[in-house]
């Protein structure tokens, strides 16, 4: 199978990519190589022969279409995206420009790369979109694909527009499209300024660990593992028209988290004062409209394609922790990874 895989140089995108080269596709990964974007996320997999990388912008039309019509993919997974919620709010026109206008350019050349009667008749676009787009839930309850969409950060709102593209062009092409709703995710590779990686650098640095506001918002973690198998499975044995929503039913509070994390550090790498990692917890100011808390049901993709999350939230964080210590030095170099809060 040839898959096009759009923002395969970053956290979800990398291990997706790695996952379908190892299961014998061929795959054309394209990636702007934003800040986020790093092409040693792609390690020695960048040189296998299944594989073709390019720095390209999804907003470059011209570019896109010979891509598509030279690679003739099966699958095209569009993972390319503006991810940071703090960064929406501090200057949302990238993900206007990206999550929006870049879906839509990337949206048409495969709508011309269909109809052009090149494509393969499974073919599919696979777009990922996140939990977020639903707004934010109470103390209960969790969404599902039918939940109305209520995005509540510019990061959100423009997930929220590409999805409704995507849908458009099923509703007025017939264009075969798959939108999946994930909720948030974590593992190695992830850029250092989203929660988990941002408070283990932090924690191995002796600075501040910053939490929004009283720490009490709650998401659901799934591992980066159970993330790109769902996707395989989405790939493999997902009609067209569909939606799903990915979650590994690890619903915590960001607290709790940071605890977890600290906790982890504790047992690997204790603090050579003595004193534990938690002492470095402070609360910030909160983010300006931070959703309370995200849940998925991940009923439809059990019942419907098999899958379930596998790896536990205490294995997962254990693991992630191993793998931050071991890149510290070369993590500690990036750019930008102090932002103003706790990241997400
Ligand atoms: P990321 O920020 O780590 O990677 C995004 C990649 O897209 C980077 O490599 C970047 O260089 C590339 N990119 C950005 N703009 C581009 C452009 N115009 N053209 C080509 N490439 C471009 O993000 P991630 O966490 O891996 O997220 C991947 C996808 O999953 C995104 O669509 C995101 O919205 C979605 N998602 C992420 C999470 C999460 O917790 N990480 C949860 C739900 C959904």
């Amino acid at each position: 199978m040839k898959i096009f895989v759009t923002g395969g140089a970053g956290f979800i995108g990398s291990h997706a990519a790695i996952r379908l080269l190892d299961e014998g596709c061929s795959v054309h990964t394209v990636d702007k190589l934003t800040y986020a974007g790093r092409i040693e996320n792609l390690g020695h997999h960048l040189s296998h022969p299944g594989h073709r990388f390019e720095q390209a912008d999804i907003g470059d039309a011209a570019r896109m279409q010979v891509l598509l019509s030279e690679f003739e993919p099966d699958v095209i997974l569009h993972m390319a995206a503006e991810s940071h919620v703090d960064r929406s709010i501090d200057s949302p026109q990238d993900f206007i420009e990206t999550n929006i206008t870049g879906t839509h350019t990337l949206l048409g050349c495969a709508l011309n790369y269909w109809q052009s009667g090149e494509k393969p008749d499974t073919f599919k676009f696979i777009h990922l979109s996140t939990d977020e787009v639903f707004g934010a839930l109470g103390q209960t309850g969790s969404f599902d694909e039918n939940s109305p969409y209520r995005p509540t950060s510019p990061y959100s709102a423009s997930k929220a527009a590409g999805d409704l593209l995507v849908k458009s062009y099923g509703t007025t092409y017939g264009f075969p499209a798959v939108i999946v709703h994930p909720s948030n995710t974590y593992g190695p590779r992830q850029y250092p300024e989203k929660l988990i990686p941002l408070m283990i650098l932090n924690a191995l640095e002796e600075l501040a660990l910053p939490v929004y506001g009283d720490g009490q918002q709650r998401r659901d973690w799934l591992h980066v593992d159970d993330h790109v198998e769902a996707l395989w499975q989405i790939i493999c044995r997902a009609p067209a028209g569909q939606s799903y929503c990915l979650g590994g039913g690890s619903d915590i509070s960001n607290l709790e988290m940071v605890e977890a994390l600290c906790a982890c550090l504790d047992r690997l790498q204790p603090r050579s004062s003595g004193l534990k990692y938690r002492d470095l917890i402070k609360f910030v100011d909160d983010r300006p409209g931070h959703d309370f808390r995200y849940a998925s049901s991940t009923e439809k993709i059990r019942i419907e394609l098999g899958w379930s999350p596998s790896v536990s939230l205490e294995d997962g964080l254990e693991q992630t922790v191993a793998w931050y210590l071991g890149e510290q030095d070369r993590l500690r170099l990036l750019p930008a990874r102090q932002r103003r809060g706790q990241g997400n």
